[in-house]
C-alpha cells in the first residue's frame, strides 16, 4: 500500500485525523464530507495513495472496482433508492482540491444537469 505522509486522506486512513466513517473494507474507506453538498455526501477512497482515478485504475484496478462496490452498499444503507451521483473531480478545471483520489457519492435530493 502506498501512502503520502503529507496527504490529509492518507492521515484519515492511518487514524491520525478523525472522520465520520460509514463503510470500510480491506482496500477502501468511506466517510462523510466535512462540507456536505447534499443530504448524503460521502467520500469513498482507496486506502492506497493515488492522485486521481486514472492513476488508481492503472495501479490497482481491482481497488478501483471496489470503490463502486462500496458506493452501491453505502447507497443502499443510506436509502438512496431514487438514485445518486458519483463524481471524481480531476485536476484544476474540475476543482479537485485533495490529491488522493476520492469518489463523491451524493444523494438524497434531486440534482441538476449540467453541473456547475
Ligand atoms: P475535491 O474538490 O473533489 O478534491 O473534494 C475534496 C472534498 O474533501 C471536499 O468536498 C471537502 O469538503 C472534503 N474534505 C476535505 N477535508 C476533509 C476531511 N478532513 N474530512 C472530510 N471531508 C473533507
Amino acid at each position: 500500500m502506498t501512502a503520502d505522509p503529507e496527504c490529509i486522506f492518507c492521515r484519515i486512513v492511518a487514524g491520525e485525523i478523525p472522520a465520520d466513517v460509514v463503510h470500510e473494507s480491506a482496500t477502501t474507506l468511506a466517510f462523510r464530507d466535512l462540507m456536505p453538498q447534499a443530504p448524503t455526501h460521502v467520500l469513498v477512497i482507496p486506502r492506497s495513495h493515488y492522485p486521481n482515478a486514472a492513476a488508481l485504475a492503472t495501479g490497482e484496478p481491482a481497488t478501483a472496482a471496489h470503490l463502486f462496490d462500496a458506493a452501491r452498499e453505502i447507497a443502499a444503507d443510506e436509502g438512496l433508492e431514487n438514485g445518486y451521483r458519483l463524481v471524481f473531480n480531476t485536476g484544476a478545471d474540475a476543482h479537485q482540491t485533495v490529491f488522493h483520489v476520492h469518489m463523491h457519492l451524493l444523494g438524497g435530493r434531486s440534482m441538476d444537469w449540467p453541473p456547475g
